[in-house]
């Protein structure tokens, strides 16, 4: 770790899992190259401050009830937050900058948070103080989603459906079905907030990812853009995680053969029907395959955990499969085991399996996911797309077909070379790097 530069940043997660995990990648090589840390959070999904005793952490009042909390609907609990946390945030950030000049001791360089959260970008103007936006998704989704609400709105547009590879049509007809007034409005918050930032940091993308998008991004938005590429890969194994990961899940694939195991997890908030539990059930257990398989508390709709099973059918599963509340998901990705990753293509999910060279079984649920799954499957062939099947004899075959078929040696051949070319790149003087390296001058240039 280097000395102190003697400036501070602070930080301002969204409290989602999928965006907790990068701002404290961020943070851990910010505070590796000189910077103090300071994070400034939700009491809702609050981050455990023993796990980081190098960050200073300060708490906010969300104002959320524990009924709020509970939403499905990311879109409502987002601009709930939005509208509760302005007021306290900003009573908290004022007061951190003026004992700034009280002590005197550090300087407050910037801040960063999170692109969605709106109301961040007149106030840190007001206080003068820099703000960087983060963005947690990849660069082409980023970009191309600021075109739905037109989309929505002239639907003729969309007869003209080869302008948006690699969606197909039927996955825009899906995203445009979710869109509403207020995620349109929340969106249009979202790019102007966004570009009158003091630059955008991309946390899990480089230009081996996202090449195209990240030169459109840049006429786009004409501010300062850094892709630092997948920043678990500086610090691997870190976690942040809000659940506790079942350690147990490392033993269990240690005994499994190399490449033999699909694993399975959709993430921190996808739900799935108890009818959908069951076909992925059978499905995982006709393939005669081993599997540790992720069932969240709460993620099956109407039931708190596993209970749909029945008792039969899970003493079948578990004779070849492991399933568990959380798993400790970089670790499994790692290891040798590991044979292929059925997902929900969340874009998190999705580098952390391109970085370990897992190949994907893509079972994308919503929004960036159907994007996300088309690179996988149709751009860079590293991955079998289950087109929304969630029935049985279909992934009992797509479990077969990547772990056991010739087509399955091919993805898993051409998803190696992308791990490779995605490794080089946050390797010294990798395109990632090198970004990472602009993005810390530029943070300790204000
Ligand atoms: N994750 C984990 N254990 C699990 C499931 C997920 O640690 O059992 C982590 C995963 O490594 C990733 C994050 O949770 O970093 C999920 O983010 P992603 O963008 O894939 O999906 P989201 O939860 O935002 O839908």
């Amino acid at each position: 770790m280097e000395k102190s530069n003697g400036l501070r940043v602070i930080l301002f997660p969204l409290p989602l899992q999928g965006c907790i995990n990068p701002m404290f990648q961020l943070a851990k090589i910010l505070l590796s190259r000189g910077f103090s840390i300071t994070v400034i959070h939700t009491r809702f999904n609050a981050p455990k401050a023993s796990s980081h005793p190098l960050f200073s952490f300060l708490e906010i009042q969300d104002g959320l009830s524990e009924a709020e909390t509970r939403t499905h609907d990311v879109t409502l609990l987002l601009t709930r937050l939005n509208r509760s946390c302005e007021s306290p945030f900003r009573d908290c950030l004022t007061k951190l900058l003026q004992s700034e000049t009280e002590e005197e001791k550090q300087r407050i360089s910037c801040l960063i948070d999170d692109s969605g959260w709106i109301f961040t970008q007149p106030l840190a103007q007001s206080l003068n103080l820099p703000r960087l936006v983060l963005n947690t998704y990849k660069v082409s989704f980023f970009v191309g989603h600021f075109v739905l609400p037109k989309l929505r709105r002239e639907r003729y547009l969309l007869l003209q459906a080869e302008e948006f590879p690699p969606l197909r049509k039927k996955d825009l007809l899906r995203i445009l079905g979710e869109e509403t007034e207020v995620l349109d409005s929340y969106s249009d918050m979202i790019l102007k907030t966004t570009k009158a930032s003091s630059g955008l940091v991309f946390v899990s993308s480089c230009e081996e990812l996202d090449e195209d998008s990240l030169s459109q991004a840049r006429q786009e938005f004409q501010v300062p853009i850094f892709a630092i590429g997948p920043s678990h890969s500086y610090f691997p194994g870190s976690s942040s995680s809000l659940f506790r990961p079942d350690e147990t899940c490392i033993q269990w694939l240690d005994k499994q053969e190399d490449n033999s195991v699909i694993y399975v997890s959709f993430g921190s908030v996808v739900t799935i029907s108890e009818s959908e539990l069951l076909e992925i059930a059978w499905g995982l257990r006709n393939s005669g395959q081993p599997f540790l398989w992720v069932i969240r508390v709460g993620m099956v709709n109407g039931t708190k955990w596993v209970e749909a099973i029945p008792e039969e059918l899970m003493e079948r599963l578990t004779e070849k499969g492991k399933i568990v509340k959380w798993a400790p998901q970089q670790e499994v990705l790692k290891h040798r085991a590991t044979g292929g990753f059925l997902t929900h293509n969340g874009w998190n999910s999705t580098v952390e399996s391109v970085c370990e060279g897992v190949p994907m079984i893509c079972l994308p649920s919503v929004w960036d996911q159907l994007l996300n799954a088309r690179f996988v499957s149709d751009v860079w062939m590293v991955g079998l797309h289950l087109e929304g099947k969630i029935e049985r004899n279909e992934i009992e075959r797509v479990v077969r077909r990547l772990l056991l078929e010739h087509e399955g040696e091919l993805v898993r051949e051409r998803m190696k070379r992308l791990a490779e070319k995605v490794g080089r790149s946050v390797k010294q003087n990798g395109l990632a790097y090198r970004s990472l390296q602009h993005l810390v001058d530029y943070l300790s240039s204000f």
